[in-house]
């Protein structure tokens, strides 16, 4: 099997095939793209997806996403406000009995418009609506981060095998030009052993705003900033490395006479030991300017992705690599080619990239944090074996830097 291995070669071999064909896949050139463009398909031949939750990530980005999808398309809306769920129906066209509530949700089993639900509820909330979709005989992408325990999180994929439906964990970062970018250049070992990943992620919070305001609750976020924004730097020092951390150390640093940090920790940081050597060093924070930016160390260069994980707008520097200093990275909706990714992976053209398995190893890994930081720092073992099935490097196709 060659080393250097496109998507479509991969899905032309068929799935099941695949996965064993990336078990040696981890140095692998970066594969052929960009792939040609591909036209939106019929609204017939659409994937429909019911969206739970209609605050701010589902109306600012979700449903606008779904709009420029290729093959995905908004089918029904799940909210506590019917005001809202009226006005957001009109302006979509969707008609009135596409409109359900959180108490007739599990209707939605008898509808055969929606094929995949996304929640996009906070945290607290995933596991129940997660569950009852996938019972319903309904597909699910759900929000990150997965849960708020390992418990939940298990319950989860065992609830999506038993009704033999899809469950993927909606990490934008996989389906994103920048991130793709810096992982394609990893694999290719053009800089070099990689030495160290420096991630920041957070931003201030603002308890009178609602959207914080349940983020800031350990029990509905499940971890306050590490679980809203440092679950990107975990999550991205394991992709660009391609390989998962034997070990963890942490401290917080939480003024508990701020009205904001009553029940979850603010600033934490930590450290993350991997079996190359490599080491990443995290942080993450409701009370610091905010930054979604992370660096790579090499040992011939330095990657630095400032911002790497916005929405739009994220900006490479490649320190050492011949000629392109500043690659410049393709602006797409992440959001309509995750859905598309779904859809894709519902049709059975695209295998799940970012299954519910890796939503419960963030899980794991940040309860591992937080159990470093709750000793003091002494170290946490994390080595329980966990494999990725995918490398989103080798599968995903976006159009690469010009
Ligand atoms: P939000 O607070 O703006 O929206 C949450 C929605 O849930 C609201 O419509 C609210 O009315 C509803 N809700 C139902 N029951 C609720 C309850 N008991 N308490 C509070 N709200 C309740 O949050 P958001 O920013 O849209 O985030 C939703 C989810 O999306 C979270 O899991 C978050 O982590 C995730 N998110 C992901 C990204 C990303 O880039 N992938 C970005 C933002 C948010």
């Amino acid at each position: 099997m060659p080393n250097s291995i496109s998507r479509r070669t991969l899905i032309e071999l068929g799935l099941a095939g695949a996965s064993a064909a990336l078990a040696g896949t981890a140095l692998a050139e970066p594969a052929p793209f960009p792939e040609p463009q591909l036209p939106p398909l019929p609204d017939s031949e659409k994937i429909g997806f019911a969206v739970v939750g209609l605050g701010k990530l589902s109306q600012g980005q979700i449903i606008p996403g779904l709009k420029g999808a290729r093959g995905a398309k908004l089918a029904a809306l799940v909210s506590g406000h019917p005001d809202k769920a009226r006005r957001i129906a009109a302006e979509q066209g969707l008609p009135a009995d596409a409109i359900y509530t959180y108490d007739d949700y599990d209707r939605i089993a008898h509808d055969p418009r929606i094929q995949v639900v996304y929640i996009v509820l906070p945290n607290s909330m995933h596991a129940e609506y997660t569950i009852r979709a996938l019972k319903a005989g309904k597909h699910v992408l759900c929000e990150k981060p997965m849960a708020t325990s390992i418990a939940d999180c298990e319950a989860m994929i065992a609830a999506a095998k038993a009704a033999d439906r899809k469950l993927m964990i909606a990490y934008r970062c996989h389906y994103e030009p920048l991130n793709l970018e810096v992982m394609r250049r990893m694999r290719s070992g053009a800089l070099g052993k990689p030495r160290l990943v420096v991630t920041n992620m957070g931003r201030q919070s603002d308890l009178s705003d609602p959207s914080d305001a349940w983020r800031l609750d350990q029990k509905m976020s499940g971890g306050g900033a590490l679980a809203d924004m440092g679950i990107y730097g975990v999550n991205a020092s394991r992709y660009i490395l391609a390989e998962e951390p034997v070990e963890v150390r942490a401290w917080a640093q939480t003024d508990r006479s701020d009205p904001r940090f009553r029940t979850t920790e603010d600033v934490i940081a930590w450290q993350f030991r991997f079996p190359s050597g490599a080491i990443a060093n995290g942080s993450t924070s409701f009370s610091y300017q905010g930054t979604m930016a992370y660096q790579v160390f090499c040992e011939h260069g330095k990657m630095t992705a400032e911002p790497g994980a916005f929405y739009g707008g994220n900006h490479l520097t490649i320190d050492g690599a011949k000629g392109d200093r500043e690659p410049k990275i393709h602006e797409i909706d992440q959001f309509a080619r995750e859905m598309d990714w779904m859809a894709d992976v519902v049709r059975g053209k695209a295998p799940l990239v970012s299954p519910g398995e890796e939503g419960l190893q963030d899980m794991r890994l940040m309860h591992a944090i937080l159990e470093s930081v709750a000793k003091g720092g002494a170290t946490v073992r994390t080595d329980w074996g966990y494999r990725r099935a995918y490398d989103p490097a080798v599968m995903v196709d976006v159009p690469r830097p010009v």
